[in-house]
């Protein structure tokens, strides 16, 4: 990977951020989800439903009531953006399963770039599913989707404003290294000096979805970590083996991740033409959906280390400390429909 990167920039010049990002997570060849599993102790990082079933099971449980509120329309798409190993649909699933109504109409549709997880995703979920490179493909039917850390993967934009001028952060070359470096970039519309980071994909998804939410009905969830107002700083990091390095260290074979602008995001969903409801923090929303008296009835089959465990992962979840006020929860919806618990009541 680094010496393509190499190659690439003796060839076409600096690198910005965003590209970077692209080709580091996403290169057929090289790319860091594209050939492996990333997750896990023997991976690089963890996601709340690698720690719980639990977090899958409320969020099924919001799904169908999600899709109570807005008609239960029949047939309608269940939709998922990054499933990673597909854990997170799976729970969605068995936890629905009381909802024959709901299952009956769903199909399932996968946005998934990777090949490797594409086949962990078909060999969990065992049922028919459709894959799609981008949210394009969809089908034209109302959909309920639900985005746990897409978007924080997915590339962004390093800006500078400096003395009412700006530049963009690249990854140039340098003897046999890769270095950050800036160029002069067009103005922004920033107000604030610092460094502002911004993800044209993410709100062209964003947009997406909530125009098809417009058009054809629907609802949605985003958790990811971020910050519910557009700020300035470097949140662009990198995690190997469940530990910090640098962003340039190990391109190809480290994640790379930002902080969700919920802000721009929200921005986004409203100029498709969706409803965005004032955001949760995830352990607010998970709190609202029952978790406690769901850990209440799972605990009551266990004991010794397995119960331990089990209790720990839930608290995990939902603890301020925790990814309980890191993580947010943003719902967004058609305009026309019942309330939608827990954002509003
Ligand atoms: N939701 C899962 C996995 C999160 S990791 C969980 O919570 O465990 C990010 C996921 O998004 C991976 O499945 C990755 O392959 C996928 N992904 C990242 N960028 C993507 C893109 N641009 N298009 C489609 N899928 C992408």
């Amino acid at each position: 990977m680094k010496d393509f990167l190499k190659e690439l920039i003796a060839r076409e010049g600096p690198l910005p951020i965003d590209r970077y990002m692209a080709l580091c997570l996403g290169h057929p060849r090289f790319g860091y989800y594209m050939n492996r599993d990333p997750f896990g102790a023997a991976g690089d990082f963890t996601t709340a439903p690698e720690i719980s079933q639990i977090f899958g099971e409320l969020v099924g449980i919001w799904c169908v009531a999600a899709w109570e509120a807005i008609g239960s329309p029949a047939p309608f798409a269940l939709v998922e953006l990054g499933p990673g190993r597909g854990t997170l649909m799976a729970d969605i699933l068995r936890a629905t399963a009381r909802a024959p109504e709901f299952q009956g109409a769903l199909q399932l549709h996968l946005v998934e770039m990777s090949p490797s997880l594409r086949k962990m995703q078909q060999e969990k979920l065992g049922v028919q599913a459709r894959w799609h490179d981008t949210i394009e493909t969809l089908p034209d039917e109302p959909l309920i989707f639900v985005a746990n850390e897409f978007f924080d993967a997915l590339p962004i934009q390093q800006i500078e404003k400096r003395l009412a001028k700006f530049f963009e952060r690249v990854v140039v070359a340098q003897d046999a290294d890769l270095k950050l470096a800036e160029i002069p970039a067009p103005v922004f519309e920033f107000e604030q000096d610092g460094l502002h980071e911004i993800s044209p994909i993410s709100s062209i998804i964003a947009e997406g979805l909530g125009a098809r939410i417009a058009a054809l009905g629907g609802a949605g969830l985003v958790i990811d970590y971020g910050h519910l107002e557009s700020g300035v700083g470097d949140t662009l990091q990198a995690l190997k083996a469940h530990k910090s390095c640098g962003i340039l260290e190990h391109p190809g074979t480290s994640d790379l991740t930002a902080h969700v602008d919920f802000a721009r995001l929200a921005t986004a969903f409203s100029s498709g033409g969706a409803d965005v409801l004032p955001a949760l923090t995830q352990g607010a929303f998970l709190n609202s959906m029952g978790l406690e008296t769901r850990v209440a009835k799972l605990a009551a089959q266990l004991s010794g280390a397995p119960l331990a465990d089990f209790i720990a992962g839930a608290r995990r979840l939902v603890d301020d400390k925790e990814m309980g006020k890191l993580f947010k929860v943003l719902a967004v919806a058609q305009q026309n429909r019942a309330a939608l618990y827990p954002f509003e009541t």
